[in-house]
Parts: C-alpha cells; structure tokens; sequence
C-alpha cells in the first residue's frame, strides 16, 4: 500500500478503537447512512463556520480562528465531549504539526451542542507521547489485518458497526 500520512482523525480514532485505525487508513468505507456522521459533517462544516479559515499543512487540514502577535488559535468541532482525551491529542497534534513549521499556537476544543469550549496547550508530555503514537499508528496500519473487534461503548454509535458485527 501507498504511503501513509498520520492524519487527525487517525490520531482521534487510535484513543478509541484501533480496529478503526486500521479500516479508515485502508479506505474501508463506512456506512455512510449513519446518522452521527451526518451530525458530525454538520457541525464541523456549519457550525463555527463565521470565525474559522480553514487551511493545509502538508497531509492536514486545520481550522484556525484566530491570528494574533504570530500565534494561531486552532479550533476542534466535535459533537461530545464523551471522548476528551481523543479530541485533546488530536487537537494536540496539530499544535504540535504547527510548531514543526514554525508556528506557535494553541488551540480550542469546541463542543456546540453542549455549548462548552475547553483550551488546549501543547506540552512536553503530549509531544512525547504523539510521538509514540505516530509510531504506534504506522505500526498498526502496516499490519496486513486489522485488530479483531471488540465491543466497546462507542459501537454503537461507530459507521463501521455493521461491518464489525453483522
Ligand atoms: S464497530 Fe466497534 S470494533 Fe468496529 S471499528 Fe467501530 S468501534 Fe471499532
């Protein structure tokens, strides 16, 4: 297979299912019907659409909401905050992919439906620890198969369900 680039959303499903890891970084496609995706579409395309520009760094695609004395603020859409940790690493990566360029920032976890906003600064010990995950993600989607499944909360609600447990 081509070469694979670490991707935020990789790094936001490796905290959740690394099953998914793998099918996502093979273009298994989902079930498209799924409703959360929808939503999930949604919100990240409407939902804060006035203050943020979206732009590419290599192999990402970050929204910034702000500029200020060389800073940027990225912002993360997510439609729960169930998921924290998932959403802070990923969000992390970014800061840490921004500061690989030269680019100091820090970032903004946005949850609209529960109207909460959480900040996010990189530091040591995220860089640290995405750099083993980075490693860790390649390791697996390298892997000829993916991680059998495993029931977990977030099943039910995940577009590859049907796939895993049908
Ligand atoms: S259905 Fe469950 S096991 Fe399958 S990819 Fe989704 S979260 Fe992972």
């Amino acid at each position: 297979m081509e070469n694979i680039k670490v991707t935020g959303s990789l790094i936001w499903y490796y905290y959740i299912c690394k099953r998914e890891v793998w099918l996502m970084a093979h273009g298994i496609i989902a079930d498209q019907e799924n409703p959360n995706i929808d939503l999930g579409r949604f919100l990240q395309d409407y939902a804060y659409q006035r203050d943020k520009k979206e732009v590419s760094l290599g192999h990402i695609k970050l929204d910034i909401l702000q500029k200020k004395d060389g800073q940027v603020i990225v912002g993360e859409v997510k439609k729960t905050s169930k998921f924290a940790q998932s959403a802070k690493m990923q969000l992390a990566y970014y800061l840490l992919e921004l500061e690989k360029n030269g680019i100091a920032g820090s970032g903004v976890l946005m949850f609209p439906k529960e109207k909460k906003r959480e900040k996010v600064e990189l530091t040591d010990e995220m860089k640290k620890e995405l750099d083993f995950v980075v490693r860790d993600i390649l390791r697996i989607v390298y892997e000829p198969r993916p991680l059998p499944p495993k029931k977990i909360h977030y099943c039910k609600n995940c577009a590859y369900s049907e796939f895993c447990w049908s």
